[in-house]
């Protein structure tokens, strides 16, 4: 079969490792909203360059404000702790929030922290370049999934476009104070290894130039062209 996009159409491993570092010094020099002002460290977020899974939570808590690292305290253990179980090492995925900084005494986001915040995560998006996004809470989630509340929709599967999905879950540290919510984590989460090699079998076959690399546009998307 003949390639349907040229291989030099996104940018390669170098570059995109290059341009990952430089955005993670951005965010942790950042000014662009009050949250600067009270976090200890930023929280860029952490994992494989080329994951083909990307975690999105709703932002720093104690342990990764001290400590510059995202889920790094008792929800990023429980969060590590089962993927684990479904044979998933956290080194083969990545890791960021909505918002980089932590808001004081862990409160919600504010509106004009998540827009400040937003242009880091479509560039993440951009460079990790992965082909599933899973959303974990509301604030994450209202990104990819316009509409619906997290205890309806946590679970589906939505095509978010260029070859991407994404996956709604709760957040972890909201399914530790709930286990009604903790069974549906883990039921979610257990969707993911189907999930992963479904994107595998995809970026196999843009690989051999047989379909379309995730990041292009794809069939469906706005900017797609035939
Ligand atoms: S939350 Fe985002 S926009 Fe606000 S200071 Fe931190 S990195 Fe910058």
């Amino acid at each position: 079969m003949q390639a349907v996009l040229p291989p030099d159409a996104l940018p390669g491993e170098e570059m995109r490792r290059q341009l990952l570092r430089r955005l993670e010094d951005e965010v942790r020099a950042c000014q662009r909203c009050p949250l600067a002002t009270t976090r200890t460290c930023a929280v860029p977020g952490e994992g494989n360059l080329n994951a083909v899974v990307m975690f999105v939570g709703e932002g720093p808590g104690f342990d990764e404000d001290r400590l510059g690292r995202p889920f790094v305290g008792r929800s990023g253990q429980f969060l590590t702790n089962t993927l684990a179980q479904l044979g998933i090492a956290r080194s083969e995925v990545y890791i960021t929030n909505v918002v980089k900084c932590r808001p004081p005494q862990n409160r919600d986001p504010l509106p004009a922290e998540l827009d400040a915040c937003s242009d880091y995560l479509t560039r993440q998006v951009a460079l990790i370049n992965p082909r599933i996004i899973v959303t974990l809470g509301r604030f994450s989630m209202r990104r990819w999934f316009p509409t619906g509340a997290i205890t309806q929709i946590h679970g589906h599967v939505r095509n978010i476009g260029r070859g991407r999905i994404a996956l709604a879950m709760f957040h972890p540290a909201a399914a530790l104070r709930n286990p009604t919510w903790q069974a549906a984590f883990i039921q979610d989460m257990a969707k993911l290894p189907a999930l992963i090699e479904r994107a595998q079998r995809a970026n196999a076959a843009a690989a051999r130039g047989e379909a379309l690399p995730a990041g292009a546009p794809h069939p469906g998307d706005e900017d797609y062209v035939a």
